[in-house]
């Protein structure tokens, strides 16, 4: 368990039993083991890899925010309140969506719309009528018409205005309609956020209107008599922020900036702070991208107190506090649950190296010296020397100066060379500078059956760094380090960066696979993998399993939503299933004709691409 840190990036939900073996943890009292459940779907036929939710996990984050505002509300004394919103586009999914509006409905927690079809689905929810609806991002007509109706169903929406011109759009489709909009501005802060999403605030961001604007919409406003539908100012200075210095910075100026507002005659009530609560994804405490350096309740007692002490110098009113806490909220509950099918590297197994040929090639003989003199003393030397007999090997190949008998030797003996020295090597403390890229040369290719591209698109995107450790075995020392690959035919389909406290870690301490299927486990990946996943190598959506943890160590599947088949994903780029059908008929009977098939044969076959198109889209091999 210490090897994977799992205290102390699992803020409480994961934990490692006394039988090493990963047990979820949603509440005090409540925790199941993740090979229990495993073996139960399996035992059903169900097939990997699998995604395990626990919307308990999600509830937990849900009243875990908004306790932490409640507290540094009545720590300083705070007279506004709180009231979160969730941005759908974290992750979309009706279970996420609907966990959330329903631990939310007595905090008044409310979801926010980035686009039509997210608005679509968000005004279809049950929410506390106090419940904000925000509406962010770019408007058209249809966009707008949505909102306002949205409106006269009860829901508290609010249209962020993104930019100046979708103030007239919006004033003149309310008229048409006739409901009064309610209405955001988000404003271009100065202060800009720190790690991956740094671009997102600032001068240059995307998003949002700067000082002279939001004061024509005042201006504007004014002149139609509508300043009282001007309710919030909202600004998002990006996601994971990892400073919380910076998240001071920038509450603080946007609570200048909304006590100004106030002053021009505005009756603002809702500050919305927007999303960036980061996750300990390395659980490092740092301010590195995948990590931060601050609580989720001094995230919430920072902002309480700088909005109070900025509205208190400023006497204006202290406002609902809104963040869009995405991510934080959604990271943990969900767990990626993927076999390990093979395992290749340098040094495994017995190297078969081939016989010398007669007239073997004198840069062959040097490997051969290598692998006989490598010792404790000269290994570095020894090793680098091997690495660029190697590549002279290749130049020789090419070249047409060596044959492919000697390069097969060659070849051969540099892993020969490999394995004595990654037995040298893993006795010392240290592996030394001029021997960086040695652990990453001597690891182990972990196949894992599933696809980066569709399951972790951050790790290969913006190399975005996820908790990954074995489901069991975890009180057994590992003996190999390894990186891990998928089974999509892109060489970019691979893992080689793991979390580590220090730094980034090049390979991952793996047990040997023997007999049983060795289960690994991606954690914290409920938000934004989900939804940014793609279907590279039409490999679809996983298979899914809903969980509630039960007391006595138990549990109950509450729904198994299988993944996409190879039939929906195919007719997703446009063929229809009976055209594949058809030519694949045509073909048969062509066969038949030539005598290759018999009618026998045609059944068969059919049935095995019928069966192929109805099936998952992963490998599937007996457990
Ligand atoms: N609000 C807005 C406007 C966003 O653009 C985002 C995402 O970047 C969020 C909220 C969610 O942020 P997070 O997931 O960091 O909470």
């Amino acid at each position: 368990a210490e090897l994977y840190g799992i205290p102390n990036w699992s803020s409480g939900y994961f934990r490692v039993s006394d039988k090493g073996k990963v047990e979820v943890t949603p509440a005090p009292g409540l925790s199941a083991t993740l090979h229990d459940i495993i073996d139960e779907l399996v035992e059903r036929g169900e097939s990997m890899p699998m995604i395990l939710r626990f919307p308990q996990v999600i509830s937990a984050r849900v009243k875990q925010l908004n306790e932490a505002f409640r507290t540094a509300i009545r720590e300083y004394e705070y007279e506004g309140s709180y009231q979160g919103v969730f941005p759908i586009k974290v992750n979309q999914r009706r279970m996420v969506v609907e966990t959330i509006a329903e631990a939310g409905y007595v905090y008044a927690h409310g979801l926010e719309a980035g686009s039509k079809a997210e608005l679509a689905l968000c005004l279809a929810q049950n929410m506390n009528p106090e419940a904000l609806l925000c509406c962010n991002g770019f408007k058209d007509d249809g966009f707008i018409k949505l909102a306002l109706w949205g409106r006269s169903l009860g829901k508290n929406v609010v249209i962020t205005l993104e930019k100046f011109s979708e103030l007239d759009r919006v004033l003149r489709i309310s008229r048409e309609l006739g409901i009064k909009p309610a209405l955001g501005a988000r404003f271009k802060l100065h202060a800009r956020g720190s790690g991956q999403w740094e671009e997102s605030g600032g001068d240059q961001a995307k998003f949002g209107l700067n000082a002279s604007e939001l004061l024509q919409v005042v201006e504007r406003l004014k002149q139609e008599d509508m300043l009282d539908s001007l309710v919030m100012l909202h600004t998002h200075i990006g996601s994971q922020i990892t400073d919380i210095r910076r998240i001071k910075v920038a509450v603080r100026e946007a609570t200048q900036v909304y006590s100004d507002i106030v002053d021009e005659g505005v009756k603002l009530k809702y500050l919305n702070v927007g999303g960036g609560l980061g996750v300990d994804y390395d659980g490092s405490k740092t301010t590195f991208y995948a990590s931060m350096n601050y609580t989720l309740q001094e995230y919430a007692s920072d902002i309480v107190y700088t909005v109070q002490e900025v509205c208190k110098s400023n006497q204006v009113a202290s406002p609902v506090i809104v963040s869009e806490s995405g991510r934080a909220l959604t990271a943990h509950h969900a767990v990626l649950i993927m076999p390990v099918i093979d395992v290749t590297g340098p040094t495994r197994g017995s190297q078969i190296v081939p016989e010398p040929s007669e007239d073997q090639h004198q840069i062959v003989k040097d490997l051969e010296e290598i692998l006989a003199g490598i010792n404790a003393r000269n290994y570095r030397e020894m090793y680098n020397d091997a690495v660029g007999d190697k590549e002279t090997l290749h130049n020789l190949f090419d070249l047409g100066y060596l044959t492919l008998r000697d390069r097969a030797r060659g070849e051969a003996l540099f892993n020969a060379i490999l394995k004595k020295l990654a037995k040298l090597v893993q006795d010392l403390p240290y592996v030394p500078d001029e021997l960086e890229d040695l652990p990453k040369t001597l690891a182990d290719k972990y196949i894992c059956n599933f696809s980066l591209f569709q399951s972790l698109p951050d790790n290969w995107a913006i190399q975005a760094l996820f908790p990954i450790t074995p489901i069991s075995r975890l009180n057994e020392r590992p003996t190999r380090q390894a990186t891990l690959v998928d089974i999509t035919c892109d060489s970019d389909g691979k893992i080689e960066k793991f979390i580590d406290l220090r730094d980034v870690k090049a390979t991952l301490p793996l047990h040997e696979v023997s007999g049983d299927t060795y289960y690994l486990g991606i954690f914290l990946m409920g938000a934004y993998q989900d939804v940014l996943g793609s279907a590279h190598n039409l490999f679809g959506k996983v298979n899914e399993a809903h969980l509630t943890v039960r007391p006595g160590g138990k549990h109950t599947i509450d729904l198994f939503v299988r993944g996409q088949k190879a039939r929906r994903i195919i007719e997703s780029m446009g063929y229809e299933e009976a055209m594949l059908r058809e030519s694949i008929r045509v073909q048969a009977e062509r066969a038949r004709a030539v005598g290759e098939l018999t009618d026998a044969d045609i059944t068969e076959l059919e049935e095995d691409y019928d069966e192929e198109l109805l099936g998952y889209t992963y490998l599937e091999y007996e457990e």
